[in-house]
Protein backbone atom coordinates (compact mmCIF):
# COMPACT_ATOMS: atom_id res chain seq x y z
CA UNK A 1 0.00 0.00 0.00
CA UNK A 2 1.67 3.27 -1.65
CA UNK A 3 2.21 5.89 1.85
CA UNK A 4 1.04 9.10 0.31
CA UNK A 5 2.37 12.46 2.21
CA UNK A 6 -0.39 13.27 4.80
CA UNK A 7 -3.25 15.49 3.83
CA UNK A 8 -3.44 18.95 4.69
CA UNK A 9 -7.13 20.43 5.20
CA UNK A 10 -8.15 22.79 1.97
CA UNK A 11 -9.27 25.97 4.06
CA UNK A 12 -8.89 25.93 7.39
CA UNK A 13 -10.61 29.62 7.06
CA UNK A 14 -13.77 28.33 6.31
CA UNK A 15 -13.39 25.80 9.67
CA UNK A 16 -12.79 29.13 11.89
CA UNK A 17 -15.75 30.40 10.33
CA UNK A 18 -18.14 28.21 11.05
CA UNK A 19 -17.25 27.89 14.60
CA UNK A 20 -17.65 32.03 14.61
CA UNK A 21 -20.86 31.56 13.14
CA UNK A 22 -21.87 28.75 15.47
CA UNK A 23 -21.08 31.38 18.55
CA UNK A 24 -23.45 33.49 17.14
CA UNK A 25 -26.40 31.22 17.30
CA UNK A 26 -26.85 31.66 21.11
CA UNK A 27 -29.34 32.67 24.27
CA UNK A 28 -27.87 36.05 24.46
CA UNK A 29 -29.83 36.85 27.30
CA UNK A 30 -27.24 34.64 29.31
CA UNK A 31 -23.34 35.76 29.49
CA UNK A 32 -21.16 33.06 28.09
CA UNK A 33 -22.41 31.17 24.33
CA UNK A 34 -25.41 29.15 25.26
CA UNK A 35 -27.27 27.44 23.41
CA UNK A 36 -28.53 24.09 25.62
CA UNK A 37 -30.26 21.85 24.15
CA UNK A 38 -34.03 21.61 24.35
CA UNK A 39 -33.95 25.40 23.68
CA UNK A 40 -34.59 27.29 20.55
CA UNK A 41 -30.91 28.42 19.58
CA UNK A 42 -30.02 24.66 19.81
CA UNK A 43 -33.02 23.64 17.09
CA UNK A 44 -31.72 26.95 15.03
CA UNK A 45 -28.03 25.92 15.66
CA UNK A 46 -28.59 22.12 14.37
CA UNK A 47 -30.41 23.29 11.21
CA UNK A 48 -28.01 25.13 10.74
CA UNK A 49 -25.29 22.24 10.92
CA UNK A 50 -27.28 20.24 8.42
CA UNK A 51 -27.45 22.96 6.23
CA UNK A 52 -24.22 23.20 6.01
CA UNK A 53 -23.49 19.22 5.94
CA UNK A 54 -25.61 19.77 2.70
CA UNK A 55 -23.68 22.45 1.26
CA UNK A 56 -20.58 20.33 1.94
CA UNK A 57 -21.94 17.63 -0.26
CA UNK A 58 -23.04 15.37 2.58
CA UNK A 59 -26.94 13.45 2.45
CA UNK A 60 -28.18 14.93 5.65
CA UNK A 61 -30.93 13.47 7.44
CA UNK A 62 -32.51 14.33 11.56
CA UNK A 63 -33.07 10.93 12.83
CA UNK A 64 -35.77 10.00 15.27
CA UNK A 65 -32.95 11.12 18.34
CA UNK A 66 -32.70 14.37 17.11
CA UNK A 67 -28.77 13.98 15.65
CA UNK A 68 -27.52 15.89 12.93
CA UNK A 69 -26.29 13.46 10.35
CA UNK A 70 -24.69 13.86 7.20
CA UNK A 71 -23.50 10.88 5.06
CA UNK A 72 -20.82 11.04 2.63
CA UNK A 73 -20.97 8.01 0.28
CA UNK A 74 -17.96 6.09 0.15
CA UNK A 75 -17.32 3.88 -3.20
CA UNK A 76 -19.39 0.41 -2.09
CA UNK A 77 -22.44 2.85 -0.85
CA UNK A 78 -24.40 0.77 1.51
CA UNK A 79 -21.30 -1.25 3.23
CA UNK A 80 -19.95 0.04 6.05
CA UNK A 81 -19.01 3.04 7.35
CA UNK A 82 -16.45 5.21 9.69
CA UNK A 83 -17.99 8.02 11.92
CA UNK A 84 -16.86 11.01 13.12
CA UNK A 85 -18.69 14.15 14.98
CA UNK A 86 -18.96 15.80 18.44
CA UNK A 87 -22.16 18.37 19.63
CA UNK A 88 -22.96 21.38 19.36
CA UNK A 89 -24.98 22.49 22.64
CA UNK A 90 -23.28 23.38 25.28
CA UNK A 91 -23.74 23.98 28.90
CA UNK A 92 -25.42 27.42 30.20
CA UNK A 93 -22.53 29.80 30.15
CA UNK A 94 -20.26 28.36 28.66
CA UNK A 95 -17.88 28.71 25.78
CA UNK A 96 -17.50 28.55 21.69
CA UNK A 97 -15.37 25.75 21.31
CA UNK A 98 -16.18 22.48 23.30
CA UNK A 99 -17.79 20.27 20.74
CA UNK A 100 -18.54 22.97 18.34
CA UNK A 101 -14.71 21.97 16.71
CA UNK A 102 -15.35 18.19 16.04
CA UNK A 103 -18.44 19.09 14.58
CA UNK A 104 -17.05 21.90 12.63
CA UNK A 105 -13.70 19.84 12.01
CA UNK A 106 -15.64 17.02 10.46
CA UNK A 107 -17.36 19.60 7.84
CA UNK A 108 -13.90 20.69 7.01
CA UNK A 109 -12.52 16.94 6.60
CA UNK A 110 -15.69 16.72 4.38
CA UNK A 111 -14.70 19.77 2.19
CA UNK A 112 -11.16 18.74 2.16
CA UNK A 113 -11.49 15.43 1.08
CA UNK A 114 -13.87 16.64 -1.61
CA UNK A 115 -11.97 19.07 -2.92
CA UNK A 116 -8.67 16.71 -2.84
CA UNK A 117 -11.03 13.90 -5.36
CA UNK A 118 -10.25 11.57 -2.87
CA UNK A 119 -13.21 8.82 -1.95
CA UNK A 120 -13.15 6.73 0.63
CA UNK A 121 -13.77 3.23 0.70
CA UNK A 122 -16.40 3.40 3.84
CA UNK A 123 -19.55 5.42 3.81
CA UNK A 124 -18.33 8.61 5.80
CA UNK A 125 -20.74 9.28 8.68
CA UNK A 126 -20.54 13.03 10.10
CA UNK A 127 -22.89 13.42 13.11
CA UNK A 128 -24.31 16.31 15.53
CA UNK A 129 -25.38 14.75 18.47
CA UNK A 130 -28.03 15.65 20.39
CA UNK A 131 -27.67 16.70 23.83
CA UNK A 132 -24.64 15.59 24.91
CA UNK A 133 -24.09 18.15 27.95
CA UNK A 134 -26.34 17.01 31.24
CA UNK A 135 -29.66 18.31 30.79
CA UNK A 136 -32.35 19.08 33.84
CA UNK A 137 -33.45 15.86 33.89
CA UNK A 138 -30.02 14.31 34.67
CA UNK A 139 -29.27 12.69 31.43
CA UNK A 140 -26.28 13.51 29.26
CA UNK A 141 -25.58 11.72 25.60
CA UNK A 142 -28.93 11.64 24.66
CA UNK A 143 -28.70 11.46 20.71
CA UNK A 144 -25.40 8.76 21.02
CA UNK A 145 -27.80 7.12 23.69
CA UNK A 146 -30.59 6.28 21.42
CA UNK A 147 -28.08 5.89 18.48
CA UNK A 148 -26.53 2.82 20.73
CA UNK A 149 -29.62 2.19 22.28
CA UNK A 150 -28.51 2.79 25.66
CA UNK A 151 -31.24 5.06 26.24
CA UNK A 152 -35.60 3.48 28.06
CA UNK A 153 -39.01 4.27 28.13
CA UNK A 154 -38.12 5.51 31.73
CA UNK A 155 -35.48 7.61 30.99
CA UNK A 156 -38.39 9.79 28.78
CA UNK A 157 -40.64 10.10 32.59
CA UNK A 158 -37.56 11.79 34.42
CA UNK A 159 -39.10 14.74 35.83
CA UNK A 160 -37.20 18.16 36.40
CA UNK A 161 -37.45 20.28 39.43
CA UNK A 162 -40.54 21.80 38.34
CA UNK A 163 -42.32 18.40 37.95
CA UNK A 164 -41.92 18.91 33.70
CA UNK A 165 -41.56 15.76 31.87
CA UNK A 166 -38.26 14.81 29.90
CA UNK A 167 -40.62 12.92 27.06
CA UNK A 168 -42.62 16.44 26.96
CA UNK A 169 -40.16 18.67 26.84
CA UNK A 170 -38.38 16.22 23.77
CA UNK A 171 -41.91 16.49 22.32
CA UNK A 172 -41.47 20.30 22.37
CA UNK A 173 -38.27 20.85 20.59
CA UNK A 174 -39.35 18.36 17.47
CA UNK A 175 -38.20 15.22 19.43
CA UNK A 176 -40.75 12.14 19.60
CA UNK A 177 -40.19 10.11 22.59
CA UNK A 178 -40.98 7.14 20.51
CA UNK A 179 -38.88 8.36 17.45
CA UNK A 180 -35.85 8.90 19.69
CA UNK A 181 -36.63 5.08 21.12
CA UNK A 182 -36.11 3.25 18.00
CA UNK A 183 -33.49 5.83 16.45
CA UNK A 184 -30.88 2.78 16.85
CA UNK A 185 -28.21 2.46 14.60
CA UNK A 186 -26.98 -1.06 13.47
CA UNK A 187 -23.62 -0.65 14.83
CA UNK A 188 -22.73 -3.49 14.00
CA UNK A 189 -21.73 -1.46 10.30
CA UNK A 190 -20.13 1.12 12.00
CA UNK A 191 -16.36 0.05 11.45
CA UNK A 192 -14.99 3.14 13.53
CA UNK A 193 -16.18 6.15 15.18
CA UNK A 194 -13.56 8.90 15.89
CA UNK A 195 -14.34 12.59 17.95
CA UNK A 196 -12.33 15.44 17.93
CA UNK A 197 -12.88 17.56 20.95
CA UNK A 198 -11.03 20.30 23.25
CA UNK A 199 -9.09 18.73 26.15
CA UNK A 200 -10.87 20.70 28.56
CA UNK A 201 -8.34 20.38 31.34
CA UNK A 202 -4.73 21.50 31.53
CA UNK A 203 -2.81 18.56 30.86
CA UNK A 204 -1.29 19.31 27.17
CA UNK A 205 -0.53 23.20 27.65
CA UNK A 206 1.53 21.96 30.76
CA UNK A 207 3.40 19.29 28.65
CA UNK A 208 3.80 21.61 25.38
CA UNK A 209 1.69 19.06 23.23
CA UNK A 210 -0.04 19.71 20.36
CA UNK A 211 -2.46 16.70 19.98
CA UNK A 212 -3.61 14.37 23.06
CA UNK A 213 -4.39 10.66 22.51
CA UNK A 214 -7.00 9.52 24.46
CA UNK A 215 -6.23 5.99 25.89
CA UNK A 216 -9.89 5.88 28.26
CA UNK A 217 -12.34 8.02 29.29
CA UNK A 218 -13.45 8.04 33.09
CA UNK A 219 -15.66 6.29 35.09
CA UNK A 220 -18.18 8.41 37.06
CA UNK A 221 -20.14 6.70 40.35
CA UNK A 222 -22.44 9.48 41.00
CA UNK A 223 -24.71 8.96 44.62
CA UNK A 224 -27.28 10.67 46.86
CA UNK A 225 -27.16 10.47 50.55
CA UNK A 226 -29.95 11.68 52.64
CA UNK A 227 -28.91 12.32 56.65
CA UNK A 228 -32.18 12.51 59.32
CA UNK A 229 -31.09 13.73 62.94
CA UNK A 230 -33.77 15.91 64.87
CA UNK A 231 -34.20 19.72 65.00
CA UNK A 232 -33.61 21.32 68.16
CA UNK A 233 -32.76 24.50 69.79
CA UNK A 234 -29.25 26.24 68.58
CA UNK A 235 -29.06 27.85 72.11
CA UNK A 236 -30.00 25.28 74.23
CA UNK A 237 -29.33 21.75 73.35
CA UNK A 238 -25.45 21.15 74.24
CA UNK A 239 -23.73 19.78 71.81
CA UNK A 240 -23.51 15.83 73.06
CA UNK A 241 -27.08 15.94 72.72
CA UNK A 242 -27.53 16.86 69.47
CA UNK A 243 -28.43 14.62 66.11
CA UNK A 244 -27.13 17.13 63.84
CA UNK A 245 -27.17 15.97 60.09
CA UNK A 246 -25.51 19.07 58.82
CA UNK A 247 -22.75 17.87 60.64
CA UNK A 248 -23.31 14.53 59.63
CA UNK A 249 -23.18 15.89 55.68
CA UNK A 250 -20.45 18.23 56.82
CA UNK A 251 -18.18 15.49 57.58
CA UNK A 252 -19.22 13.36 54.62
CA UNK A 253 -18.26 16.33 52.35
CA UNK A 254 -15.06 16.19 53.40
CA UNK A 255 -14.68 12.62 53.17
CA UNK A 256 -15.11 12.56 49.59
CA UNK A 257 -12.42 15.07 49.10
CA UNK A 258 -10.10 13.14 51.05
CA UNK A 259 -11.38 9.81 49.26
CA UNK A 260 -10.43 11.40 46.02
CA UNK A 261 -7.25 13.45 46.88
CA UNK A 262 -5.70 10.05 47.96
CA UNK A 263 -5.18 8.72 43.88
CA UNK A 264 -3.82 10.73 41.50
CA UNK A 265 -6.20 9.88 39.35
CA UNK A 266 -9.19 9.79 41.65
CA UNK A 267 -11.95 12.95 41.62
CA UNK A 268 -14.71 13.47 43.92
CA UNK A 269 -16.78 16.01 44.27
CA UNK A 270 -19.73 17.59 46.07
CA UNK A 271 -22.33 19.24 43.71
CA UNK A 272 -25.10 19.94 45.76
CA UNK A 273 -26.14 20.54 49.43
CA UNK A 274 -29.51 21.27 51.31
CA UNK A 275 -30.27 21.48 55.24
CA UNK A 276 -33.46 21.71 56.91
CA UNK A 277 -34.90 23.42 57.91
CA UNK A 278 -32.86 26.59 56.56
CA UNK A 279 -32.45 28.80 59.64
CA UNK A 280 -29.72 29.82 61.61
CA UNK A 281 -31.30 28.95 65.18
CA UNK A 282 -32.14 25.33 64.49
CA UNK A 283 -29.93 22.19 64.60
CA UNK A 284 -29.97 20.56 61.24
CA UNK A 285 -32.93 18.32 61.07
CA UNK A 286 -32.48 16.67 57.21
CA UNK A 287 -29.83 16.96 54.84
CA UNK A 288 -28.80 16.31 51.45
CA UNK A 289 -25.89 15.64 49.43
CA UNK A 290 -25.32 14.80 45.83
CA UNK A 291 -21.93 14.13 44.53
CA UNK A 292 -19.56 11.89 42.50
CA UNK A 293 -16.12 9.84 42.41
CA UNK A 294 -14.77 9.83 38.95
CA UNK A 295 -11.79 7.83 37.89
CA UNK A 296 -10.59 6.15 34.31
CA UNK A 297 -9.68 2.89 36.87
CA UNK A 298 -13.20 0.86 37.71
CA UNK A 299 -11.24 -0.89 40.62
CA UNK A 300 -10.57 2.30 42.12
CA UNK A 301 -13.69 3.17 41.22
CA UNK A 302 -15.49 0.24 43.57
CA UNK A 303 -13.08 0.95 46.41
CA UNK A 304 -13.59 4.47 46.94
CA UNK A 305 -17.11 3.80 46.79
CA UNK A 306 -17.09 1.21 49.72
CA UNK A 307 -14.94 3.89 51.67
CA UNK A 308 -17.44 6.67 51.10
CA UNK A 309 -19.93 3.91 52.22
CA UNK A 310 -17.75 2.97 55.85
CA UNK A 311 -17.54 6.94 55.82
CA UNK A 312 -21.04 8.32 55.55
CA UNK A 313 -22.01 5.64 58.50
CA UNK A 314 -19.51 6.66 60.55
CA UNK A 315 -20.44 10.49 60.33
CA UNK A 316 -23.93 9.09 61.00
CA UNK A 317 -23.40 6.84 64.14
CA UNK A 318 -21.26 8.99 65.87
CA UNK A 319 -24.30 11.87 65.89
CA UNK A 320 -26.95 9.42 66.32
CA UNK A 321 -28.04 10.41 62.82
CA UNK A 322 -29.66 8.01 59.97
CA UNK A 323 -28.18 7.42 56.82
CA UNK A 324 -29.64 6.37 53.35
CA UNK A 325 -26.87 5.91 50.78
CA UNK A 326 -28.57 6.11 47.11
CA UNK A 327 -26.03 5.21 43.96
CA UNK A 328 -27.56 6.81 41.09
CA UNK A 329 -27.27 5.41 37.50
CA UNK A 330 -23.19 5.29 36.76
CA UNK A 331 -20.75 4.99 33.91
CA UNK A 332 -17.91 2.40 33.40
CA UNK A 333 -14.94 3.82 32.11
CA UNK A 334 -14.61 3.76 28.48
CA UNK A 335 -11.29 2.24 26.57
CA UNK A 336 -10.50 3.76 23.73
CA UNK A 337 -9.20 1.39 20.45
CA UNK A 338 -5.39 0.74 20.93
CA UNK A 339 -5.22 0.53 17.30
CA UNK A 340 -7.30 3.89 16.32
CA UNK A 341 -4.82 5.47 18.94
CA UNK A 342 -1.96 4.38 16.81
CA UNK A 343 -2.68 5.32 13.78
CA UNK A 344 -3.41 8.53 14.98
CA UNK A 345 -0.54 9.07 16.45
CA UNK A 346 1.31 8.14 13.02
CA UNK A 347 -0.63 10.60 11.47
CA UNK A 348 0.06 13.30 14.26
CA UNK A 349 3.92 12.14 13.62
CA UNK A 350 3.54 12.35 9.97
CA UNK A 351 2.24 16.02 10.59
CA UNK A 352 5.03 16.92 12.96
CA UNK A 353 3.19 17.50 15.62
CA UNK A 354 4.15 16.66 18.86
CA UNK A 355 1.21 14.39 21.35
CA UNK A 356 0.79 13.19 24.37
CA UNK A 357 -1.96 10.24 25.77
CA UNK A 358 -3.90 11.39 28.58
CA UNK A 359 -7.39 9.77 29.68
CA UNK A 360 -10.47 12.68 29.46
CA UNK A 361 -11.87 13.29 33.13
CA UNK A 362 -14.73 14.43 31.12
CA UNK A 363 -17.99 12.26 29.48
CA UNK A 364 -18.32 12.63 25.89
CA UNK A 365 -20.62 10.75 23.19
CA UNK A 366 -17.24 8.64 22.22
CA UNK A 367 -17.68 7.19 25.81
CA UNK A 368 -20.95 5.72 24.85
CA UNK A 369 -20.11 4.88 21.52
CA UNK A 370 -17.08 3.23 22.56
CA UNK A 371 -19.34 0.62 24.22
CA UNK A 372 -20.78 -0.75 20.84
CA UNK A 373 -17.85 0.96 18.38
CA UNK A 374 -14.62 0.75 18.02
CA UNK A 375 -13.34 4.11 19.20
CA UNK A 376 -10.89 6.73 19.58
CA UNK A 377 -10.38 10.75 20.32
CA UNK A 378 -8.49 13.43 19.77
CA UNK A 379 -7.98 16.09 21.87
CA UNK A 380 -6.44 19.81 21.37
CA UNK A 381 -5.44 22.18 24.17
CA UNK A 382 -7.85 24.33 26.34
CA UNK A 383 -5.83 27.88 27.20
CA UNK A 384 -5.75 27.48 30.93
CA UNK A 385 -7.32 24.55 30.88
CA UNK A 386 -10.32 26.40 30.94
CA UNK A 387 -13.70 25.00 30.00
CA UNK A 388 -17.58 25.12 30.31
CA UNK A 389 -17.43 29.16 30.87
CA UNK A 390 -16.80 31.70 28.41
CA UNK A 391 -12.77 32.21 29.19
CA UNK A 392 -12.79 28.55 27.33
CA UNK A 393 -10.48 28.83 24.46
CA UNK A 394 -8.35 26.99 21.73
CA UNK A 395 -6.10 28.59 19.57
CA UNK A 396 -6.96 28.40 16.05
CA UNK A 397 -3.29 26.69 14.63
CA UNK A 398 -4.60 24.41 17.65
CA UNK A 399 -7.98 23.50 15.84
CA UNK A 400 -6.34 23.71 12.41
CA UNK A 401 -3.70 20.62 13.63
CA UNK A 402 -6.26 18.32 15.82
CA UNK A 403 -8.27 18.51 12.39
CA UNK A 404 -5.53 17.35 10.02
CA UNK A 405 -4.98 14.24 12.20
CA UNK A 406 -8.70 13.52 12.25
CA UNK A 407 -8.63 13.84 8.95
CA UNK A 408 -5.59 11.57 8.30
CA UNK A 409 -6.70 9.53 11.05
CA UNK A 410 -9.95 8.33 8.93
CA UNK A 411 -8.09 8.07 5.51
CA UNK A 412 -5.83 5.64 7.23
CA UNK A 413 -8.69 3.98 8.97
CA UNK A 414 -10.48 3.50 5.76
CA UNK A 415 -7.48 1.97 3.77
CA UNK A 416 -6.66 -0.27 6.62
CA UNK A 417 -9.95 -1.49 8.26
CA UNK A 418 -11.86 -4.38 7.20
CA UNK A 419 -14.15 -3.78 4.60
CA UNK A 420 -17.58 -5.31 4.35
ZN1 LIG B 1 -18.19 18.40 24.82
Amino acid sequence: MPVSDPLIISEPQQLTADLVHLSTIIDSTIPGWTRQALTEADVVGRHWVRARMAEAGLETRIDGAGNVIGVLRGTAPGASSIMTGSHTDTVEGGGRYDGNVGVAAALEVVRTLRANGIELRHDLIVVDFFSEEPNRFGISCVGSRAMTGQISTEDMDRVDSEGVRFGDELSRVGVVPEALLSARFDTNRVKAFVELHIEQGPHLEEQGSDIGLVTSITGIKRFRVAFQGQPDHAGTTPMNRRRDAGCAAAGSVLAIERIASANVDGRGTTGLITFSPDAVNIVTESSELWGEFRSPDLDWLHAAGNKFHAAVHSEGASRSVDVELEWLPSEQPAVMDNRFIDISSREADRLGLTQSRLYSGAEHDAAILAKKIPTAMIFVPSKDGRSHCPDEFTAEKDIHSGANVLLNTIITLDRELDFD
